[in-house]
């Protein structure tokens, strides 16, 4: 298995750990850094609680995770997205999206991605190393702190697992940030979304974990033929067995999937598309979100123009299926769907800046 960060970063103990590091210190200083680090979202130097030769020592050993390389805004403010630095030097990406009744974080799992789908920015790029717990909690509580210093505070309630890399090929720190999220920062399991490109024990190991995480499923072909070839690792967990693991998923857990199409124009958006998606989504009863395909620099096919977007989602529920067309975010600043790539390497800008822990 490829490896992941160097050195623990603030967000990576867990709580036994960090009362090792606590060796020697009284017994409530651990309740003391655990509530100031998932509950208050403050760094160690911050914890004024706390005597100021422990909040250096800590601060020290338990660095953060990530450095803002760049910052950009879109949509009057409503999506940010960060390019980070690791401390090994890779780079991945983060979106904050607020939305009327919601604002959600889209976390990457990997830098870069390993499953090579041909139109997606992120899988273009190749794969580079898989996260731990601590760099994919640490994108969670600091976009969550700018939400919450920003006019008006907003309060993160959602996440997606769909930055970049493939959660399921990392699925031992996924599942490791899905229960300090859950438990520690406290957003409910339930509104936490992973998203797979079909990783078939993935989603098996999914399945058998306690907690009401939603399923999404990148299915963008519902034959093998095209899937193949859009998606290739589906030479390696072909739709029926596919099918067959979002069957068990949805016996054991009784939570209902989203498949994703992304939809390209005269590839995937013809009326025998439509009917073999419905077909799927019927039996599963998943809920069908269509993303009109997001330009990326490596592939020549555009988007489905709006019109046959249309007719497309209405062809799906005249078939009986349950389909929506998913607002675009951040298509400007590349942080729509797809167009995560951590290649924009534009310098944060002073006014642009925020209050970041550092
Ligand atoms: N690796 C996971 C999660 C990250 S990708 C997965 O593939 O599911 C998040 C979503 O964006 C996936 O549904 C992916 O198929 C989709 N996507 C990738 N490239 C895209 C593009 N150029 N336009 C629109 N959606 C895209
Ligand atoms: Fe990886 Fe998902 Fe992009 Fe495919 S679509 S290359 S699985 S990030």
């Amino acid at each position: 298995m490829a490896s992941t960060s160097t050195a623990p970063s603030l967000y990576d103990p867990t709580r036994e750990q960090l009362a090792e590091l606590l060796t020697g210190e009284p017994r409530y200083r651990l309740d003391q850094l655990w509530h100031g680090l998932y509950r208050e979202r403050a760094t160690p130097s911050e914890l004024t609680t706390l005597p100021r030769a422990l909040r250096d020592r800590l601060t020290e050993a338990l660095p953060l995770a990530l450095r803002p390389i760049a910052e950009s805004v879109s949509d009057d403010g409503h999506t940010i997205k960060w390019l980070w630095e690791l401390a090994d030097g890779s780079r991945i990406e983060t979106v904050l999206m607020h939305y009327p009744d919601r604002s959600t974080v889209c976390v990457s799992t990997q830098a870069g991605c390993a499953m090579g789908c041909g139109f997606c920015a992120t899988g273009q790029a190749g794969f580079e190393r898989n996260l731990g717990v601590g760099e994919i909690v640490e994108q969670v509580v600091r976009a969550a702190r700018v939400a919450a210093e920003g006019t008006p505070s907003r309060r993160v309630s959602n996440i997606v697992f769909m930055g970049m890399g493939e959660p399921l090929a990392n699925v031992d720190r996924v599942l490791g940030a899905v229960e300090r999220i859950h438990g520690d920062l406290g957003l409910s399991a339930r509104h936490l979304t992973i998203s797979t490109v079909g990783i078939i024990p993935g989603i098996r190991r999914l399945a058998a974990e306690p907690l009401p995480v939603n399923l999404a499923v990148s299915l963008h072909a519902a034959n093998d033929e095209l899937r193949d070839e859009l998606v290739p690792i589906n030479r390696r967990y072909p739709l029926t067995e596919l099918y067959a693991a979002c069957e068990e998923y949805l016996a054991v857990k009784n939570r209902r999937i989203s498949f994703e199409w992304a939809l390209i124009d005269g590839v995937n958006d013809s009326d025998r598309d439509a009917r073999e998606l419905a077909e799927a989504a019927r039996s599963l009863r998943a809920h069908i979100n269509l993303i009109p395909l997001n330009a990326t620099p490596g592939w020549p096919t555009r988007g489905t123009p709006p019109d046959r977007v249309t007719a497309f989602r209405e062809l799906l529920v005249g078939l009986g299926a349950n389909a929506t067309v998913r607002a675009n975010r951040g298509n400007e600043i590349d942080a729509a769907c797809g167009q995560l790539r951590a290649a924009n390497a534009v310098p944060v800008s002073a006014p642009r800046r925020r209050t970041l822990p550092h």
